[in-house]
């Protein structure tokens, strides 16, 4: 591995069908993609279903994670994760949680805090709407959301979150059991 590689932790989800097909049809496409641009997906979670936030506001998601490595930096890699979203049909209408046929978010890149630790913690309270057209790792929301966490814990459970000190498994255990018992893994 070189010094130059970047390794991250990326989630995915969808719950509007594409011209892929259905949601887990379009995230499959998606880490085909990823990999066509040269991005090594090297480790996968199940799929899993999880109700969508805020309450009623559109289908079912299929969330899954991944790790990935790449030569790219990591606003590059978030600029390929854009395309690729963009290419299974993602439309961004300025609608921060609409439905939507693909999302992909970097979770984390290693013990990475992007662009600083002032302004990570800015994004990080929860009334934070600035824009956030820098990218901001870990992503801001990751420990409040058992929508990430359980698949992560399938691909990286160890993984210590840098700002925290926890790791996947202990931010799990953090959350409402409400959050996790509604998160199931698709057979
Ligand atoms: P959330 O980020 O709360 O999950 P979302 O995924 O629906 O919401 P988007 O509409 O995809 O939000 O917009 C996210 C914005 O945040 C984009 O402009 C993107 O460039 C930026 N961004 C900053 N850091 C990250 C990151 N780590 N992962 C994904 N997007 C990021
Ligand atoms: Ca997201
Ligand atoms: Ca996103």
């Amino acid at each position: 591995m070189t010094q130059r590689e970047t390794v991250a932790l990326i989630a995915l989800g969808a719950n509007r069908p594409s011209e892929q097909g259905a949601p887990r049809e379009t995230l499959k496409a998606a880490l085909s993609l990823l990999e066509a641009r040269g991005i090594s997906v090297e480790k996968t979670s199940r799929w899993m279903t999880s109700p969508a936030w805020p309450a009623g506001s559109g289908p079912d998601y299929i969330n899954g994670a991944a790790r990935v490595s790449t030569v790219l930096s990591p606003k590059s890699l978030l600029d390929a994760m854009h395309k690729v979203e963009a290419i299974l049909g993602r439309h961004r209408n300025g609608d921060r949680w609409a439905a939507r046929t693909c999302d992909l978010d970097i979770i984390a890149c290693r013990s990475m805090v992007s662009p600083d630790i002032a302004t990570w913690r800015y994004f990080e309270a929860a009334s934070a709407e600035a824009s956030r057209e820098n990218l901001i790792v870990p992503h801001p929301q990751m420990h409040r959301r058992a929508f990430v966490l359980l698949p992560l814990a399938d691909v990286e459970p160890t993984w210590r979150h840098p700002v925290f000190g926890l790791t996947v498994t202990e931010m799990i255990s953090d959350l409402p059991e409400e959050d996790c018992i509604a998160i199931a893994p698709l057979p």
